[in-house]
């Protein structure tokens, strides 16, 4: 059976993507490496979830580093928004490659491709560019349809479910838009 490593940004979005890699025949194993979530009370609310769905669909999971200084340092010499969002999906696509590549794992992708909030299209081409520099094969998957079912077994599963995507500007960003939206 040939094996898969799964990058996991969070609980709800890794149930559909497992099940549907298991189905294409493939011996799944997650990789939570997430640097951008802040603060670390909610990197910890992220990483408990991943490890009550991860119990729930016997899914064996390496919770790599919190290395958020390096990301920190790193991200806040980027001006421009979409290039920080880059810059973040590339990171974690990369490190998910090269620790595939020290198991001998072939194939590797994301459950950021079960997220409608992100941009499917871009997270696929940085996929396909990285698995290409580590001599991967990188499943360019579109993981959205089943986002709805995920996010109906995670409610059941009781899984915590974040209002913003990680880092500390998206979080601002979406407390700004709540106050909008409450205005209208
Ligand atoms: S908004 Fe999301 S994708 Fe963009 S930099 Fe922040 S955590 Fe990363």
């Amino acid at each position: 059976m040939s094996k898969a490593l799964l990058h996991i940004c969070c609980g709800p979005c890794a149930i559909q993507p497992v099940s549907l890699l298991k189905e294409e025949g493939f011996e799944v194993e997650g990789f939570f490496y997430n640097p951008n979530i802040h603060p670390f009370s909610e990197y910890r609310k992220r990483y408990e979830a991943v490890v009550i769905a991860s119990e729930r669909m016997g899914l064996s999971v390496i919770y790599h580093k919190y290395d958020f200084e390096e990301f920190i340092r790193k991200i806040s010499c980027i001006e421009n928004r979409e290039e920080q969002h880059s810059f973040c999906w590339r990171i974690r696509l990369q490190e998910a490659a090269r620790v595939a590549r020290e198991k001998g794992i072939e194939s590797f992708t994301t459950t950021l491709l079960a997220s409608p909030y992100q941009d499917v299209g871009q997270i696929k081409a940085l996929g396909q560019e990285v698995a290409a520099k580590y001599g991967l094969n990188f499943l360019a998957r579109d993981f959205r349809s089943g986002f709805a079912a995920s996010h109906k077994a995670s409610k059941e599963w009781l899984l915590y479910h974040q209002n913003y995507c990680g880092c500390i500007y998206s979080e601002k960003e979406s407390i700004e838009q709540r106050e909008k939206r409450r205005k209208i």
